[in-house]
């Protein structure tokens, strides 16, 4: 049997977070929204209405050109890409073609700790076409999102499998979020992406038919689809035949690719420079301008926190993943002297299961001072681990002050040597055989009696202090 290597380019479209659209003044923000309201004489497409280029998606775009180390291109011009299609008012879309505003780059992957740099062909930008309803018999057309800004973003074909390509979104996902420059988010579609999937037998040059996939509407679906189409093809050639040019759509719910149309070539689009629209000069000031406004990005970031706060490799990523998330992080480490590993451990532990509880895309609502607080409270001794639990959840729903849920629910430890040792006496007088135990030189009756005061004080004692006295009444 022949062994086969896989080769995969890579096509994103991301929506840009623009206030209105690419070419017009209509709002940009098409979900949850009347059908059809967001329309007007340009993005329908009416007779002698003209596009105005928006310098806002311009400038996204080109930031995350500059992010995935691109050129910028000073010489830009918009094309018009023909075809007809009902979602689509002009019957052609103002697209980029030979002179995109970003080109030449790359960014660099992580799979199993094995590093790897995928090269970026091109970065451009068009507009986003409305959408099909089909309900029944008819088809129902929407335009609120004609016209919204698209970024597309194309790979040259180091991509080798479905790993690669998963590690591949989730890091431009990763960076259109810290960019600000789209929400990523592929269950809204806001992500959408497409695979051009080919093999060849290894150790040659020539590359196979390459199959455009569409559809891939999730990370999961990228994943299934290429591993479902490399195995397709593999099965063409082994029976003897051959792979033939096609675009294929996934199918989900079946878990198959299945074939839509011939593939169109780019001359059948017949591109030509947009009439309505100037070409594009963008000057040095323009460009350095933007590389000054770009943020920190992840991986620089990832570098910052390694050497500054000493975590390791897999807290780091978590934390880093999200940069609202990692802006909480060290507003955290702002106050009181906190330790990173503590705050940490907060964000992993307490603050990721809220938000995938109670949170519903707002954020974290309990200020990094409160939480920053909480801890210098545990690190004193006021109250415990699981007082401090209770205060951060309340303070999560309700909001309020630290301190006032203390007091209000009587939470503060109890940290007074006398009440500890009558607690602890009277434990050990109903315990007497894990108290003999101690006294033998077995330690590990210690945690049940430490967990039996802990009961009798309603969870406040001081656990540290508990632990010291029962030592010190048993074992010296
Ligand atoms: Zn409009």
């Amino acid at each position: 049997m022949s062994t086969f290597e896989t080769i995969i380019g890579m096509e994103v479209h991301v929506e840009l977070q623009t206030k209105s659209k690419m070419f017009c003044s209509c709002p940009a923000d098409h979900f949850h929204v009347e059908p059809n309201s967001h329309t007007c004489p340009v993005c329908t497409a009416q007779p002698g209405a003209l596009p105005v280029i928006n310098e806002r998606a311009m400038q996204l775009t080109a930031m995350t050109g500059l992010a995935l180390n691109c050129e910028i291109q000073s010489h830009n011009v918009f094309a018009r890409k023909n075809y007809v299609y009902p979602d689509l008012p002009k019957g052609y879309q103002i697209s980029q073609y030979d002179l995109p505003l970003c080109k030449n780059g790359y960014i660099d992957i992580e799979t199993d700790d094995k590093k790897k740099r995928i090269g970026i062909e091109r970065v451009h930008l068009e507009e986003d076409t409305g959408k099909l309803i089909h309900s029944g018999r008819s088809s129902l057309v929407d335009y609120n999102r004609a016209g919204v800004p698209l970024m597309e973003i194309v790979t040259d074909s180091s991509i080798r499998s479905e790993d690669e390509a998963f590690a591949y979104l989730t890091k431009i996902r990763q960076i259109v979020r810290y960019l600000e420059a789209s929400s990523g988010d592929m269950e809204k579609g806001a992500m959408r992406c497409e695979a051009n999937i080919s093999i060849r037998p290894l150790h040659t040059e020539k590359y196979g038919t390459k199959v455009e996939v569409k559809n891939l509407n999730s990370f999961r679906s990228v994943r299934n689809a290429i591993e479902y189409e490399v195995k397709r093809q593999k099965q063409v050639i082994e029976e003897g035949n051959t792979v033939r040019q096609v675009t294929m759509g996934w199918d989900e719910g079946s878990g198959i690719t299945r074939e839509q149309r011939s593939k169109e070539t780019s001359e059948d689009y017949r591109y030509f420079p947009e009439p309505d629209l100037l070409n594009i000069h963008l000057n040095e000031d323009w460009i350095d301008h933007l590389k000054s406004d770009l943020p920190e990005l992840p991986t620089t970031k990832a570098d910052r926190f390694s050497s500054r706060y000493g975590l390791n490799h897999q807290d780091i990523s978590v934390i880093t993943e999200d940069r609202s998330i990692s802006d909480y992080f060290e507003a955290i480490l702002t106050f009181d002297n906190i330790d990173p590993k503590q705050a940490t451990n907060w964000i992993l532990g307490e603050v990721f299961r809220l938000l995938n509880t109670e949170s519903e895309g707002d954020g974290i609502p309990v200020p990094a001072k409160d939480l920053a607080k909480l801890i210098t409270l545990v690190n004193e001794g006021i109250i415990n681990q699981n007082a401090a639990r209770t205060v951060f959840v309340e303070l999560w729903e309700h909001g309020g002050n630290p301190e006032d849920i203390i007091n209000a629910k009587g939470l503060s430890q109890i940290s007074d040597k006398t009440e500890l040792e009558q607690a602890i006496a009277q434990v050990i007088a109903a315990e007497p055989e894990a108290a003999e135990k101690i006294q033998g030189g077995n330690l590990k009756p210690i945690q049940f009696l430490m967990g039996q005061v802990m009961k009798a004080t309603r969870g406040k004692a001081n656990p540290k202090l508990v632990q010291e006295l029962i030592k010190k009444q048993l074992v010296q």
